[in-house]
């Protein structure tokens, strides 16, 4: 009878000192808030990280959890072997026993460097013997299979099989953010980037109360909840924005709507900023893409927020954009038509110069700060948990 663990392995170019026992802790924690309750159990050993299984864990699904966890590289379904090397060549033969193959590769990584072998050396000898007893032939630049050693401290780990993981940086490594999310194909994109880049991202989504709204709000959180599945239990802000719309509609001209609408947006993302801690907005937008996204456009719009906007998509083209979204998931929620409430404030001949003298000289007509605040007031908090059917209220 083997036992069998989860090495997992992170990305460490960059990380030194007190910085790499930090990532290490955070990436472990965020696995182990994802699979307890699937019978795993993360702990961090020799520069790598260990989930430990029972007799019931449910491996499927946290297989899944750790392909969807950023920080990590690659992982692992490996054997664990004593430290003893006619016992690690028996292991190799053991994974390779039902395997179809005509060529293979033994590829050993040693931290433990009381191994009376180095990897060389393991991977001569394992390697003499795996083609002593199958037949099968080595070949070091293209091989059907690799089978890898680990040796580590108190075992060694034997595998054959490689999973990627997403990389990056664990969550929350690097702080809070806000995302802008709207029913689209490009914000959830942007969210998934910036929680590859360590962020915990809160989402606010806009809308106002039509016939529609129930519509809306599941997309909404069907979105969440795929986002979820990389940060785990994410927050999403619900913001009423109807008041703010209809003033808007009232009295300003249609070409400056749109822009006037989104300042609304970041002030509004501000104010949830500042209550939650975060450093900075993130936004879909990609410059040039619709008539909002000019540069001139964007620049008067961020000039509404106190705090960076951070556009991940900036650089990207629309396909390379919608093959991460079909990646992570969210493709097929984003492209169910809807009524989107920014498609009333969309006019024939929108702006594509706004200068911010004239943007500004029109909202002094309105009473932004109260309308602002009557948004925030009109704001439903909800928790999403990837793991559970219904939504919680705050
Ligand atoms: P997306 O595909 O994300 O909707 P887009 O290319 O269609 O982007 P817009 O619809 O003009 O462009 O939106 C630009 C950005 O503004 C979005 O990416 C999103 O970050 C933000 N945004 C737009 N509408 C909303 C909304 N209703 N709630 C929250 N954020 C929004
Ligand atoms: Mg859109």
């Amino acid at each position: 009878m083997t036992r069998k663990v989860f090495v997992v392995h992170y990305s460490e170019i960059g990380l030194k000192g007190a910085n790499r026992v930090f990532f290490e802790r955070k990436l472990m924690e965020n696995i182990n808030s994802k699979i307890k309750s699937l019978g795993g159990s993360a702990k961090r050993r020799s520069g790598r990280i260990l989930v430990e299984l029972k007799d019931d864990s449910n491996i499927n699904a946290i297989r899944e959890a750790l392909r969807t966890t950023p920080g990590i590289k690659y992982f692992a379904l490996a054997e664990i072997v004593p430290l003893d090397l006619d016992k690690i060549a028996e292991t190799c033969l053991l994974v390779l026993k039902d395997k179809e193959f005509k060529s293979f590769k033994v590829s050993t990584s040693r931290s433990n460097k009381n191994f009376p072998y180095n990897s060389m050396e393991v991977n001569r000898i394992v390697g003499e013997k795996i083609v002593k007893s199958t037949g099968k032939r080595v070949n070091l630049t293209q091989p059907d299979v690799v089978v890898h050693i680990e040796i580590c401290e108190k075992e060694a780990y034997v595998y054959t099989e490689r999973v990627d993981g997403i990389g990056g940086l664990p969550v929350s490594v690097s702080g809070k953010v806000i995302s802008l999310l709207s029913g689209g194909i490009d914000s959830p994109v942007a969210a998934f980037l910036l929680m590859k880049r360590g962020c915990k991202v809160v989402f606010v989504h806009f809308f106002n109360q039509t016939i529609h709204s129930r519509e809306v709000r599941r997309k909404i959180e069907e979105i969440v909840k795929v986002l979820a599945k990389y940060q785990d239990r994410s927050k999403l802000y619900m913001v009423d924005f109807g008041d703010a719309q209809r003033e808007i509609i009232k009295l300003v001209p249609a070409k400056y709507r749109m822009i006037i609408y989104r300042r609304f947006m970041m002030r509004i993302a501000c104010e949830i900023a500042r209550k939650e801690g975060a450093k900075a907005l993130v936004t879909g937008d990609n410059v040039a893409q619709v008539a909002s996204q000019t540069l001139d456009n964007l620049a008067v719009i961020y000039e509404a927020s106190r705090l960076p906007v951070l556009t991940p998509l900036a650089g990207f083209d629309k396909e390379e954009t919608i093959n991460l979204a079909r990646k992570i998931g969210t493709y097929e929620i984003s492209i169910r038509p809807y009524p989107d409430c920014c498609s009333l404030m969309i006019a024939k001949h929108p702006e594509t110069r706004s200068k911010l003298d004239t943007v500004i000289k029109i909202e002094n007509i309105m009473n932004t700060e109260d309308l602002v605040e009557k948004a925030l007031k009109n704001t439903e908090i909800l928790i999403i948990d990837p793991r559970e059917k219904t939504q919680k209220s705050l």
